[in-house]
């Protein structure tokens, strides 16, 4: 089977293409290309979409952590408890803060931080905790904010793979992923669930004082322009991205639903396999499937070169945790403790998830993926 894809984004564009050229289009025939109306109607709209106050648009998701922490007012040396098991990006703005990152080890089901990890983190130098809700499931937030909220310390959730998702908690109400935290950031890079032709971010809140902060800092510290209270950095949503970015808004549920339709065929697929894991799906979190990852008992690395001769794509995400990282060494990573992590660091494996998986690749790749595990655990 020839040109498969971790993700399909061609094939999902030529679904909208008209819809998405036309919105292109109009953007350059009004040449209003930064903070044009489209950042405007698109920031409404997805404010609405989370059930939130506000939604700041920025730059990417890196530069919407970053933004979310300078808006805390933190000084260096404070704590920011985020688990190890993430892109690098949660862990790499707390440093570049000159904030020290803590970290906490995730469970093995879910893949997210485990709440117990983070209550023995918690020192009296703790000024904020990152939760990741990776690979499109929320982290266990009832949980979580009980303790960030018995000890008074900020949550940033970082939602750059779960935008979409809905947590509901014990009393029935449920709230969107991201919208939990006093901030929620996420990405808009391509590939993510609500993903633009280019980088873009941004940050969600329902407190009027921090969203005012989070707008100034992404605009050079100003509100009234040539006015600079506070040194803050240059991080904009343009409009193009904007325009594609409200289009595939409208369509993040359907988007959600055919990646969460994969991930079904996949579990049915990989049931009776004793050597494959498939992912949990907790009972407070729907799951918006950005990744959809394996946990094998055999070679992984083997089962991904096997895969790769068959046309299949695979990824680790993440092959090295963030502290082990030379990047992070100054923060103690041999000092740590993160048996679950470390383990996850060997035997996870993702395999193509998108919105344009057809019946056939989806029976391809499975039949593939039992053969080869079964294959190596001779
Ligand atoms: C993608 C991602 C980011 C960073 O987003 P960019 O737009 O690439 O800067 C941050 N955190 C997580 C968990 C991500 O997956």
């Amino acid at each position: 089977m020839q040109g498969l894809q971790m993700v399909d984004l061609k094939r999902q564009y030529q679904n909208i293409k008209t819809e998405v050229d036309a919105a292109i289009q109009s953007v350059i025939d009004n040449t209003a290309f930064i903070n044009g109306p489209e950042v405007k109607h698109f920031a409404t709209e997805l404010a609405n979409y989370l059930g939130v106050k506000h939604v700041i648009p920025c730059a990417n998701g890196t530069d919407a952590l970053q933004i979310a922490l300078m808006a805390l007012g933190l000084k260096p040396g404070d704590e920011v408890i985020t688990p190890s098991f993430t892109y690098i990006a949660t862990v790499e703005v707390v440093a570049l803060l000159r904030l020290k990152p803590v970290f906490v080890d995730v469970d093995a089901d879910t893949f997210t931080m485990n709440i117990d990890s983070v209550r023995n983190a918690i020192t009296d130098k703790t000024k904020a905790i990152i939760p990741v809700h990776l690979y499109g499931q929320s982290v266990n937030m009832e949980e979580l904010l009980a303790l960030a909220n018995e000890k008074n310390i900020p949550v940033i959730e970082d939602n750059a793979q779960a935008i979409g998702g809905t947590y509901t908690f014990k009393d029935g109400t449920q709230k969107k992923t991201g919208s939990m935290g006093i901030i929620g950031c996420t990405s808009f890079f391509p590939s993510k669930n609500l993903g633009c032709y280019g980088d873009g971010g941004a940050m969600f809140t329902n407190d009027d004082a921090l969203a005012e902060q989070l707008s100034m800092i992404a605009n050079h510290g100003q509100k009234v322009r040539y006015y600079h209270e506070m040194v803050g950095c240059n991080s904009r949503l343009d409009s193009i991205q904007a325009a594609v970015l409200r289009i595939k808004l409208r369509k993040l549920d359907e988007y959600c639903d055919a990646r969460r339709a994969a991930a079904d065929y996949y579990d049915n697929a990989f049931a009776n396999n004793a050597n494959i894991i498939t992912p949990h799906r907790a009972a407070y979190s729907t799951h918006v499937f950005h990744q959809y990852t394996l946990q094998v008992k055999v070679d992984r690395d083997k089962v991904q070169e096997l895969l790769a001769e068959k046309g299949i794509p695979s990824m680790i995400y993440y092959p090295v945790s963030s502290h082990k990282q030379e990047m992070l060494k100054e923060f103690g990573g041999a000092e740590y403790h993160l048996p679950v992590t470390d383990f996850l660091n060997t035997c996870v494996i993702s395999l193509p998830i998108h919105t344009e998986l057809t019946s056939e690749e989806l029976r391809y790749i499975s039949e593939h993926v039992h053969a080869i595990v079964n294959q190596l655990s001779k």
